[in-house]
């Protein structure tokens, strides 16, 4: 009965938007902090330049499900958008959880303030650094929900994969990046052939497992981040009801039988940085195209929500990879929410305004 009624007061699309600090970076080179927070409402205050050269400040508001500001911790940032989700998952839900924002690194970017001419080096948002702790958290959760009686008679487990998006192609992180393919079956349920799926009992084991991931998530010759932010990585927690041994002899169903069904899950998915979509126009064809992939998915990615927010019956995800591999997690009883990673630094402003712009769309 309780969580019944949890249920219901878990919103099906939660926007949440989290400020960073500045870094040392950003202080050292005396940038102002442009972005100020009020409960569940920011301002942009974007500095500008008139034709005569004098600067003024245009304010832009913005309102969101929740605003988290440069002080709050992992462990809130949790509580406010995972937590309130991980007993339902066993309510047969399917939940998402996106970190959105800019990633942008050693981009120089000529910002005129006050007549004066600056150049910016613009670092990272905090997609990786929100995104990361997350799964960890609802590991533990889910975990300590299996251990309960009503579940654990159930037959009821956790199960872990890890895999990445790159250039519209799918890479199992948890073995040795073998290439995937999706296929979708008769009922609409979306299958990754070849996906490795772990049975995880305890956290550290969850802990390794996503080490290893990150550890062979995309790299090219420019450097790891730099590749890696041109990937969606999506690390999956299932719980999964398992038919007792002897049914099992019986079912023929040889994939349901060794792995079970999944009743829910979730996923969490570290999105590409959202300024590659831009990269369009760089000369590099290969950077082009990553760019014209990941444009195409944060589009589709902004669609699919906002048809589920209106209840369409009709859910555009046909539009990306992404979107198309999160399939089953559109249909149904479905929860997402999108934490959108903002930069306070002036020279951010432009991606802060794209990044904030993107999540009231969604909204
Ligand atoms: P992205 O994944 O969006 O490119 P990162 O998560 O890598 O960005 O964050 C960029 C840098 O800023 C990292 O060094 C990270 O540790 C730091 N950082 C991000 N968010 C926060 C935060 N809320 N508090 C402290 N440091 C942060
Ligand atoms: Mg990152």
């Amino acid at each position: 009965k309780e969580i019944s009624t949890r249920e219901n007061n878990v919103a099906k699309i939660k926007v949440v938007v989290r400020k960073r600090p500045l870094n040392k970076k950003e202080i050292s080179r005396k940038e102002d902090d442009i972005v100020t927070v009020d409960e569940n409402a920011l301002t942009v205050h974007e500095p500008k330049l008139k034709v005569d050269l004098t600067a003024y400040v245009e304010k832009h508001e913005f309102c969101f499900d929740a605003v988290l500001d440069e002080h709050v911790t992992n462990d809130e940032v949790y509580r406010v958008t995972v937590e309130p989700i991980i007993p339902i998952i066993f309510q047969r839900t399917k939940a998402t959880c996106f970190a959105y924002g800019q990633t942008v690194h050693g981009s120089v970017v000529l910002l005129l303030i006050s007549s004066s001419r600056n150049i910016f080096f613009i670092s990272g948002s905090g997609k990786t650094f929100t995104m990361q702790p997350l799964p960890l958290r609802a590991a533990q959760d889910l975990i300590r929900f299996l251990h309960q009686p009503v579940y654990h008679s159930q037959r009821f487990k956790l199960w872990l994969s890890y895999f990445e998006i790159y250039g519209g192609k799918l890479f199992d992180l948890l073995s040795d990046r073998k290439k995937l393919c999706m296929r979708e079956d008769g009922r609409q349920q979306v299958c990754i052939v070849g996906l490795q799926e772990f049975e995880v009992l305890d956290v550290q084991v969850v802990k390794e497992y996503i080490e290893r991931g990150n550890a062979a998530r995309s790299t090219g010759s420019t450097g790891a981040n730099e590749e890696s932010s041109r990937s969606h990585a999506i690390l999956q927690l299932a719980i999964k009801k398992h038919p007792e041994i002897k049914e099992s002899k019986r079912n023929n169903d040889g994939n349901e039988s060794k792995s079970g069904k999944v009743v829910g899950k979730i996923s969490f998915i570290d999105l590409a940085g959202s300024e590659r979509g831009a990269d369009t126009t760089d000369n590099d064809r290969q950077t082009r195209i990553e760019g014209a992939e990941i444009n195409k998915s944060l589009l589709a990615l902004k669609e699919c929500i906002r048809a589920l927010d209106n209840d369409q019956i009709h859910i555009p995800f046909r539009g990306s990879k992404l979107t198309e591999v999160l399939r089953d997690s559109f249909v149904g009883n479905s929860r997402t929410v999108m934490i959108s990673c903002i930069s306070p630094n002036a020279g951010s402003c432009e991606h802060t305004l794209n990044t904030l712009r993107y999540a009231d769309r969604v909204k």
